[in-house]
């Protein structure tokens, strides 16, 4: 039986494993960090064509059962002024609507349900070096000195992949896109939105989102224009120096965007924020990249988790398909290259539109005014569903055979 290897526990390994058990081949997760994911504070939207591929999997539920629905978004200007609301929800009429979960819950749930299938998952597992013998079988190293091998090895290591950096030395580093993204959670806090919610609003140093669970937590991102921050400075800078940034940004607004960070404890995390418009390479004779390994996203079209799920789950079904694996890559590659660029150029579009970002570029008031003017307008168009169908509707159907 076909054997894999796959590097990485975040999102799109765990997937993989699921989906390439379904589809009959086994597999192993290496997981580099010792334990799992606890960013306190980080949290993410999943989308529907997220959700569906998740449940083509039958992993839908146990998401489900740890995140809350998000139905629809509101937009508001910094003079606290409501520009427009839209639906979350696609059009895909299969009833599936936005998720918000905590990262680490996210995590939480795909293990427990890698275990639950006795998919093994071995922590501590940092790859460091892949090589492929004459017949294409793959042999991973580790930086704990151990190896394994395989028949083929799926890399799913995500932005600052070592398999992207192994299959092609020249690949292009992760991109910073001018901002950081700092999330902050609080226990609840009553200017926020009501559950189901999303308020966004277009400060004037930055962009802020929050929204509220239905049993009381409130989350909150802010995207923060500045420079990259090396390691040792993201390190250094503490929960309360990031508040104070965030709040120092937002302070001339007329929005509740600063009380709902004053009021947050030590709930808050934050992080660079990168992409990579393309990466040549995506596979070699027995090695794949899926996730943001392949493509990662700027955060602000919240897709990089749904891509990556749904990553995972074509390349199982082209290794269910095809007869060998350089066919099966090339299948993949083939169905997904072009969209998920899609995404990741508009997810880079719209971090250059942040308030920050057009400031920088124009006299602020001008930017606001241009850019309330054109989100009005946006909303008014698409009142029903909004311009992003096309990511949203889409479906993996896993039945349908690859060719
Ligand atoms: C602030 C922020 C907010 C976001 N919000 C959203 C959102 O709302 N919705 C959305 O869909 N996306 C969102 N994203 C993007 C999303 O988080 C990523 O696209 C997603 O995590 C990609 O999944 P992945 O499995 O490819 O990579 P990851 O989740 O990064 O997982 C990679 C895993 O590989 C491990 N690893 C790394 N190197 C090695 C190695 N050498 N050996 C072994 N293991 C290794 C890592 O420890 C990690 O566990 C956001 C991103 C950011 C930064």
């Amino acid at each position: 039986m076909t054997r894999a290897l796959i590097i990485g526990g975040g999102i799109a390994g765990p997937v993989a494993a699921l989906a390439l058990r379904k589809a009959g081949i086994d597999s192993t997760v290496y997981e580099a960090y010792p334990g799992g994911a606890d960013d306190v504070g980080a949290f993410l939207m999943l989308f529907a064509n997220g959700l569906a591929a998740l449940r083509t999997v039958d992993a839908l539920m146990p998401v489900h059962d740890c995140s809350f629905a998000a139905e629809s978004v509101e937009f508001y200007n910094r003079a606290g002024e409501r520009l427009g609301r839209r639906p979350l929800r696609g059009s895909g009429g299969d009833g599936l609507s936005p998720r918000t979960m905590e990262r680490a819950a996210l995590n939480r749930a795909l293990h427990e349900e890698a275990a639950r299938r006795s998919i093994p998952v071995e922590h501590g597992k940092r790859l460091v070096d892949a090589t492929t013998d004459a017949n294409g079988r793959v042999v991973a190293a580790f930086d704990d000195g151990s190896h394994a091998e395989g028949d083929l090895l799926i890399g799913a290591d995500g932005l600052h992949s070592r398999t992207r950096a192994l299959l092609d030395p020249g690949a292009p580093r992760p991109r910073h896109v001018g901002q950081s993204t700092v999330c902050g959670r609080l226990p609840h806090s009553p200017e926020a939105a009501p559950p189901g919610t999303y308020r966004m609003i277009y400060g004037k140093g930055a962009f802020f989102g929050c929204t509220t669970a239905p049993d009381g937590p409130t989350y909150w991102f802010a995207n923060i224009p500045g420079q990259e921050l090396s390691r040792a400075a993201l390190a250094a800078r503490t929960p309360a120096q990031w508040r104070r940034r965030v709040l120092d940004v937002f302070a001339e607004d007329a929005t509740p965007a600063a009380g709902i960070v004053a009021a947050t404890g030590t709930d808050i995390v934050a992080s660079n924020t990168y992409d990579i418009p393309s990466t040549p390479v995506w596979h070699g004779r027995s090695t794949v990249i899926i996730g943001d390994a392949a493509h990662a996203t700027a955060p602000n079209a919240a897709q990089g988790a749904s891509l990556a799920i749904e990553d995972a789950v074509v390349l199982a079904k082209c290794l269910r398909d095809l007869p060998d694996t350089a066919r099966a890559f090339a299948a993949y590659e083939r169905l997904r290259r072009e969209r998920v660029e899609r995404v990741v150029a508009l997810s880079g579009r719209l971090a250059s539109r942040d308030p920050g970002a057009a400031a920088a570029a124009r006299s602020s008031a001008e930017a606001a005014r241009t850019r309330d003017a054109r989100t009005a307008r946006a909303l008014g168009r698409d009142e029903g569903q909004g311009d992003s169908d096309w990511i949203r509707d889409y479906r993996v159907d896993w039945d349908e055979k690859v060719r």
